[in-house]
């Protein structure tokens, strides 16, 4: 197979009340096979829409998933539209209809004709058990082209790409270049590192290069068949970015920095305003944490600030509780108060009220103190607010990478 399209049918996709995320999942399953996703069309629970659908990315790709609309409601209606399309007829799949038989056995349920519509499959289909759910998958070949029928629920939409799809698929496929993939994750902004790698030597074929943002930063991608040259990229991409490159592969910041943390025999105590709580959680989310991280404070309040941070009355009030020297004081003063080797201080204004001319919405300090040493770095952020907490705490564990490695 050259290429997959899916089609996501559900008027509840459509109408703002469910994410879509079977097209993630599907191109995260076909990667490995070397079969790109091309397309996700979603459509209404509308025959006419599906037929087009299915009809049209039939006409461009060779393996066509439509996924939904195999239950036993009125509103299910993508069994009728592919056998309008592909002809044979429907028949009930034993095992299915035995399984949904039990079922009703089991729960006390009647065992109706619509509960029994759902083992109704095509005749010429391959038929896929479904070991979580009543509809099962369906594989059909027909005139060069392979259609994929999936419920949709997605428990039941992974569970049968992961026990059936993909292994017949793969048989199907026969024997592929394996890909070879290098990740980078790096904390630059995005606009910095598409100038940056401007200087690396990307061939126009063989090697694809992609980025994805998110809070942790960018993750640079890069794919292909030829190892050699993935590898002669993949060096590039290190020689100019160098120590912005937090991480290559899946690891977390919070992992890295755990990591340093502990090959130095450190410890690590935080104090959080305005991420409440949101930096001590990332750096707990890595098992053994508890090797050098100490505990943290969530000073949200001045009074907090003040009494139980020891950060001076006259600071918050020369400079204001979000301000480069009130976040220091707080990296310090927690640095002492759990006498830990490190101490990290974040303070600012998260929104959406709360902001002025001079100390707009957005405006972060992040501050990282050792013994004689206490660094801070300012931020605005035009984001709303869970973003300007995650961002946060993400540029707070940045600092301290910096700092541990001695930069
Ligand atoms: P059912 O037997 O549950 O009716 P079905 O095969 O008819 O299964 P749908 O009715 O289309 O599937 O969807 C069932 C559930 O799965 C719904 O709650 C729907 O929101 C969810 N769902 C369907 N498609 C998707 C999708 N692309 N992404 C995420 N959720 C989805
Ligand atoms: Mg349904």
């Amino acid at each position: 197979m050259r290429a997959a399209e899916l089609i996501s049918t559900g008027s509840e996709l459509l109408d703002g009340k469910t994410v879509s995320t079977h097209a993630t999942t599907l191109a995260r399953h076909l990667r490995p096979l070397g079969i790109p996703l091309l397309r996700d069309t979603t459509v209404p629970d509308d025959s006419a829409a599906i037929h087009t659908a299915v009809l049209e990315a039939s006409r461009r790709v060779d393996l066509v998933f439509v996924s939904g609309g195999l239950g036993p409601t009125c509103d299910d209606l993508t069994r009728e539209v592919m056998l309008a399309l592909l002809g044979g007829e429907l028949v009930y799949d034993d095992t299915a209809l035995e399984r949904i038989r039990r079922f009703c056995e089991r729960s006390g349920r009647a065992f109706t004709e619509g509960r029994k519509r759902q083992a109704l499959v095509l005749s010429q289909a391959e038929v896929i058990p479904n070991g979580v759910g009543a509809v099962p998958g369906e594989l059909i070949l027909q005139e060069g082209i392979c259609y994929i029928l999936l419920p949709g629920p997605p428990n039941e939409f992974n569970h049968l790409l992961e026990n059936g799809i993909m292994a017949r698929l793969a048989s199907l496929q026969g024997d592929v270049p394996t890909n070879h993939e290098r990740l980078f994750q790096v904390s630059m902004a995005e606009g910095d590192l598409v100038e940056a790698l401007a200087a690396v030597d990307v061939p126009s074929d063989g090697v694809s290069f992609s980025y994805c943002l998110s809070e942790q930063g960018v993750e640079v991608r890069l794919n292909g068949v030829d190892g050699a040259r993935v590898e002669e990229v993949a060096r590039q991409v290190r020689e100019v970015l160098g120590r912005q490159i937090y991480a290559e592969g899946r690891t977390t910041l919070e992992e890295v920095v755990g990591g340093l943390l502990q090959a130095q025999g450190a410890t690590l105590a935080t104090a959080e305003s305005c991420t409440g709580g949101l930096l001590g959680d990332r750096i707990t989310g890595v098992p053994g944490s508890s090797a050098y991280y100490l505990g943290g404070m969530i000073a949200y309040a001045n009074e907090v600030k003040l009494n139980l941070l020891n950060v001076e009355r006259d600071l918050i009030e020369q400079y204001g509780a979000v301000s480069a020297e009130v976040a220091g004081r707080m990296a310090e003063n927690v640095r002492r108060c759990f006498n830990a080797t490190y101490g990290m201080g974040i303070t600012g204004i998260a929104g959406p009220g709360g902001g002025t001319e001079r100390k707009p919405v957005g405006l972060v300090f992040v501050a990282v103190a050792k013994a004689g040493e206490v660094r801070v770095q300012r931020y605005v952020f035009g984001r709303e607010r869970q973003q300007i907490k995650m961002i946060s705490a993400h540029k707070a564990l940045v600092l301290l990478r910096d700092m541990l490695l001695g930069g």
